[in-house]
């Protein structure tokens, strides 16, 4: 464990390794990718608050509880109003920075409309609000149009960075192709965005391999932010069918808190969230994940009453709460943790600010 440690280029196997460990060696790895943390990007986190304002989608991905073949959901969107209100709620808060998400939708009015919102959002704050996107696959000329409106960060995960398992989590059509994915994150990556990306941990199928794979093509691509947590399986949806035949939900916990250490160990400075769908699993699972590595923390700002209409897999912590409910017990909960929180700052992935 200590040769590994002190390697300054983690090879697949070398990654396999770490993927391996068990208790003391797994504490060793956390113990490392925290000291890492802290030398790198400081025991500081930073807020996104995130407003999940429609789950209107187009896509049919197998994991995914608002998938459009799930006809079991009743679809919202948010009005501008609403949006721009828990914007402000946001900036009245000190989050520094707001993501917007939905399903992924495209169409003029859908790309006018978030043009309009991201101004609008910019405008109310002074412009000292930080706008991301996570609004799924797109044009280069939408993610430019964007862009040229104030949004300066945009998280698309890859979901898996292998070809193969990526095939078997989607459906079969050239709405889920895997070489668009990959070319859109090449496309924000030359507009100028930070590009983030992730991928889900414990899915049906997916092996130590893969999951090393994904470490090195977050390397390769020189990501400037990672987002990733369990797997979470949503009744709904066609893997549900596997359930049997993954990781225990413990497993699936644990594998993704080795994956965000290592992860800090090869890129030590770009920003790494800690995922909500961890807190599905564990109640302090992102406390967890910032004592070993994490640095950034989406608290959700959707309105309560939309909150139960976005499951995008089962078990989602907080959805009979309201923001106002969420800021008091954030605070103390990462200062548990030993770190502070970056109020009105955008926290911008240092790895991607040396690179300009
Ligand atoms: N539609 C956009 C953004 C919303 S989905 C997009 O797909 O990019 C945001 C993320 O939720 C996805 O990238 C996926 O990784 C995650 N997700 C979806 N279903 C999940 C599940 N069952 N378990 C864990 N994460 C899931
Ligand atoms: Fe739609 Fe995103 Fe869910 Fe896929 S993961 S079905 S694109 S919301």
């Amino acid at each position: 464990m200590d040769k590994l440690l002190s390697k300054s280029y983690l090879d697949k196997q070398d990654i396999v390794s770490l993927l391996s460990a068990e208790e003391d060696d797994m504490r060793l790895l956390f113990s490392h990718s925290a000291k890492v943390k802290e030398l790198h990007v400081g025991n500081k986190v930073y807020f996104r608050g995130l407003i999940e304002f429609s789950n209107h989608c187009s896509k049919n991905c197998f994991y995914c509880g608002i998938r459009s073949g799930n006809q079991q959901v009743e679809r919202y969107s948010m009005t501008d109003d609403e949006i721009l209100d828990a914007a402000r709620f946001a900036y009245k808060n000190g989050y520094g920075s707001v993501v917007l998400q939905s399903g992924e939708n495209t169409g003029a009015s859908f790309v006018n409309r978030i043009a309009k919102v991201i101004k609008e959002i910019k405008k109310q704050s002074d412009h000292k609000l930080g706008v991301t996107l996570s609004l799924g696959e797109q044009s280069k000329e939408v993610f430019q149009k964007w862009f040229d409106a104030g949004a300066h960060r945009y998280l698309l995960r890859i979901e898996a960075s292998g070809k193969g398992l990526y095939q078997k989590i989607h459906p079969s059509d050239k709405n889920h192709d895997f070489e668009t994915r990959r070319a859109c994150l090449k496309n924000l990556k030359s507009i100028g965005y930070q590009v983030g990306s992730g991928v889900m941990i414990g899915l049906p199928y997916q092996t130590l391999e893969d999951l090393a794979g994904d470490l090195l093509f977050f390397r390769e691509f020189d990501i400037d932010m990672v987002g990733m947590g369990p797997y979470v399986e949503h009744p709904d949806t066609p893997l549900f069918q596997y359930r049997n035949q993954i990781p225990s939900k413990h497993c699936r916990y644990t594998l993704a808190l080795k994956m965000i250490a290592i992860l800090r160990i090869m890129m030590p400075d770009i920003n790494i969230a800690a995922a909500t769908a961890l807190q599905a699993i564990d109640l302090l699972g992102r406390e967890k994940a910032i004592k070993i590595g994490a640095n950034i923390l989406m608290p959700n700002i959707t309105p309560g009453k939309y909150r139960n209409k976005y499951l995008l897999y089962d078990n989602k912590p907080c959805i009979d709460e309201n923001p106002d409910d969420c800021i008091q017990c954030l605070d103390s909960r990462i200062k548990m943790t030993g770190n502070s929180i970056g109020y009105d700052e955008w926290g911008d992935s240092k790895h991607f600010l040396k690179k300009h």
